[in-house]
């Protein structure tokens, strides 16, 4: 990680059900799943028997260097790709979990956070559960396992235990379950091929590996895929539906389609609406860039509606080490500079519509900012896709505490100031409603609206 202050997703994850390249189609798909995590991967199999892992720590890539996948055999697996911010980064926590008892054994991979983590491992220890991990996501495993009736019940019972944001898979020998929780925080997709199943975090990833996306999977609904086919049920009839806007904003990739709509399609929204204001308010510029890549799909829609030229005004170097986490100021400064440059010939003398998608401690805006300025840009006016982040997020982004965002302590002009913008506007979350819909999105960490009770983390809200 270049950035000190970037936003983190905890993970994505994939499963394959009744293919005979199980593992290599996962395999496959973590790749496009990887900018949803990077400290960890790996993958469980099942060739009805019983069940294989290799997982560890980096990218899929360097997980699977040899011939790892040769030893995963079966038609089913699952697969995960982690950041490690719950539990932090050690081999212990890295999915899927593994776990064997008198239910058999079975393997879970977690994308989510779950709020009321403490409480249930507390409970869970005192009646003599021993964690071998510090992963919110063990909590699952435990709470499966002490489920009675069918494997279905089990998950069920769990699933009305655990409170927050959790969209996982689970493998036993003969079959692949998917959740996704009660407000659809994280998504989560089914997709068809060759006669078996997949299942992603994100269509971009069913796509990749050419299946066809069959359906989401809704808030509060628990797939089964067997030998018997595929059947379905609610775990809840307490379901709303409240996928992530940061999802939109900034994690997915651009090629996915997320609860029915497509993540560039969205971004681009956001930057038509930008332009509209500034329209309307006689802004002057020259050029809009982009601040790549999260930010581009944003830039094409603003340069449109603004008839201006939407320009490569920032070049972003992909082969900066993502573990270049650099201690002092004048080592952080360097680490943006390797990761992004400023296009001198297209920026000098322009006044530019910086377009970006959030901003968290206002460092990396301000180093951006700088680098236009001493590539010779007249003015940098600084337009973010997304409402001031105002409230720290509890359901599996690593935002940053309340304390350290710096939009819930300053206004924007104040925080122009600051960076050095020559104005700065953000989208406003009426905005948000008009791109994603009314009440269709969690917006908890512009307007503190969360969607559950927050359990250990109420104090660190009301007191920050
Ligand atoms: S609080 Fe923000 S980052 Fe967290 S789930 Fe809600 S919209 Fe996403």
């Amino acid at each position: 990680m270049v950035w000190d202050d970037e936003l983190h997703e905890e993970c994505g994850v994939f499963g394959v059900f009744h293919h005979a390249q199980a593992a290599m189609h996962t395999y496959f798909a973590l790749h496009a799943l990887q900018h949803r995590g990077q400290e960890g991967a790996g993958i469980a199999t099942s060739d009805g028997v019983k069940l294989y892992c290799h997982k560890g720590r980096g990218l899929a890539a360097e997980v699977f260097r040899g011939r790892e996948l040769d030893r995963l055999p079966g038609e089913n697996s699952i697969g995960h790709v982690r950041y490690s911010t719950a539990g932090g980064d050690v081999p212990e926590n890295v999915q899927p979990l593994m776990a064997r008892s008198q239910i058999g054994s079975i393997a879970a991979a977690h994308n989510g956070q779950i709020v009321n983590a403490n409480v249930l491992r507390q409970r869970l220890e005192e009646q003599g559960s021993i964690f071998f991990s510090s992963s919110d996501s063990e909590i699952i495993l435990h709470l499966i396992q002490r489920g009675k009736g069918s494997m279905m019940d089990k998950i069920a019972a769990a699933c009305r235990q655990m409170e927050g944001a959790f969209a996982f898979l689970v493998l036993t020998e003969h079959s692949m379950y998917a959740v996704r929780d009660r407000h659809g925080l994280r998504p989560l997709s089914i997709g068809v091929f060759d006669g078996g199943y997949c299942v992603s975090s994100e269509t971009c990833a069913i796509e990749a590996i050419q299946a066809q996306w069959q359906r989401d999977i809704l808030p509060g609904e628990i797939v089964k895929f067997s030998e018997q086919g595929v059947q379905s049920c609610f775990y809840t009839a307490e379901r709303t539906h409240h996928l992530c806007a940061m999802e939109y904003i900034y994690f997915a990739r651009p090629d996915s389609t997320l609860d029915g709509i497509n993540v560039h399609t969205a971004r681009r929204k956001s930057g038509v609406l930008m332009a509209q204001k500034d329209l309307s308010a006689g802004l002057a510029a020259d050029i809009v860039v982009g601040v790549p890549d999260s930010s581009l799909s944003a830039a094409a829609g603003y340069a449109e509606v603004a008839h201006l030229p939407n320009e490569m005004g920032l070049i972003k170097n992909r082969y900066v080490g993502r573990t270049f986490i650099e201690p002092t100021q004048e080592q952080r400064d360097l680490a943006v500079r390797m990761k992004l440059s400023a296009n001198r010939d297209v920026v000098c003398g322009k006044r530019i519509v910086l377009i970006d998608d959030s901003v968290v401690r206002g460092t990396t805006s301000q180093r951006i900012i700088r680098l236009l300025k001493e590539a010779g840009a007249r003015e940098v006016h600084l337009r973010i896709a997304s409402p001031p982040l105002w409230w720290p997020c509890f359901y599996g982004i690593d935002i940053a505490t309340r304390k350290e965002l710096i939009s819930a302590h300053m206004d924007p002009d104040a925080l122009a100031e600051k960076i050095g913008a020559d104005s700065l506007r953000f989208l406003g979350v009426a905005d948000m409603e008009q791109i994603y819909g009314r009440d269709r999105c969690c917006y908890a960490c512009f307007d503190g609206n969360y969607l559950t009770s927050l359990y250990d983390h109420e104090e660190e809200v009301r007191t920050t």
